[in-house]
C-alpha cells in the first residue's frame, strides 16, 4: 500500500491536494478534520465534546482521535492506500499510526508538508471563512491554529526527516502547478 501524509498549516490547501491525490493514485483520503465536523454537524456524543476545541482551533485529545481512526482504516479493503489529511499532529499520534499501520504489515511511505507562509495563510482562511462560514477561521482561532501546528505538528517533520520519508513542497503557486511537484514526489516512490 502507499501511505502518504500530507501535513501543512491550516490553510495551506492540504484538503484540495489530498482529494486531487487520492483520485489520481486511487488512495482513500482521510481527512480527520472532516470527520470531527461531521461528528459536530450529527450532534454525537464525541461531537458534542468536540465542539468547543474544535472551534476554538485546539487540538482534539489524542486518545480519542486513535479510536477515529482506527475504525475509518478497517472500512475499507483491498485497496492501494491512504492519504492522511490532518493526521497525525503530535508525536503520540504519529507512533500510534504506526502501531495502527504495523498491525496490517504497513508503514508509512511518503510525508510532504506544504509550506505557506503566514501571511498568506490567514489572508486564504480569512477569505474562506465568507465562504464556508467555518467557526475555526475567525482571525483569532487562525492564529491559534498556527501555533498550534507550530508547537505541536511542526516537530514531526525532524521525525520523518530522521527516517528519509520527508520532503518539503513549495505551498505558493497554481492549485496544478503544486500538484505537478506533489506527484513528482510521489512518482519517485511509486
Ligand atoms: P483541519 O480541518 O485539519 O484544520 O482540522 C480542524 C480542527 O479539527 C483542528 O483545529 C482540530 O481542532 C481538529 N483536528 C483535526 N485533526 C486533528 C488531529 N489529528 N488531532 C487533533 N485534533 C484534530
Amino acid at each position: 500500500m502507499f501511505n502518504l501524509i500530507l501535513f501543512g498549516p491550516p490553510g495551506s490547501g492540504k484538503g484540495t491536494q489530498s482529494a486531487k491525490i487520492a483520485e489520481k493514485y486511487g488512495l482513500v483520503h482521510i481527512s480527520t478534520g472532516d470527520i470531527f465536523r461531521n461528528e459536530i454537524k450529527q450532534q454525537t456524543e464525541l461531537g458534542v465534546k468536540f465542539k468547543s476545541l474544535v472551534e476554538k482551533g485546539e487540538l482534539v485529545p489524542d486518545e480519542l482521535i486513535i479510536d477515529i481512526l482506527d475504525s475509518a482504516l478497517h472500512k475499507y479493503q483491498n485497496i492501494n492506500g491512504f492519504v492522511f489529511d490532518g493526521f497525525p499532529r503530535t508525536l503520540n499520534q504519529s507512533g500510534e499510526l504506526d502501531n495502527l499501520l504495523k498491525k496490517d504489515k504497513e508503514s508509512v511511505t511518503l510525508v510532504l508538508a506544504l509550506d505557506v507562509n503566514d501571511n498568506e495563510v490567514v489572508t486564504r482562511l480569512l477569505k474562506r471563512a465568507q465562504i464556508e462560514d467555518r467557526k475555526d477561521d475567525s482571525e483569532d482561532v487562525i492564529k491559534n491554529r498556527l501555533q498550534v501546528y507550530k508547537d505541536q505538528t511542526y516537530p514531526l517533520i525532524d521525525l520523518y526527516k530522521k527516517q528519509n520519508k520527508f520532503v518539503g513542497i513549495k505551498g505558493i503557486g497554481s492549485i496544478d502547478e503544486i500538484f505537478g511537484n506533489i506527484c513528482g514526489e510521489i512518482d519517485k516512490k511509486v
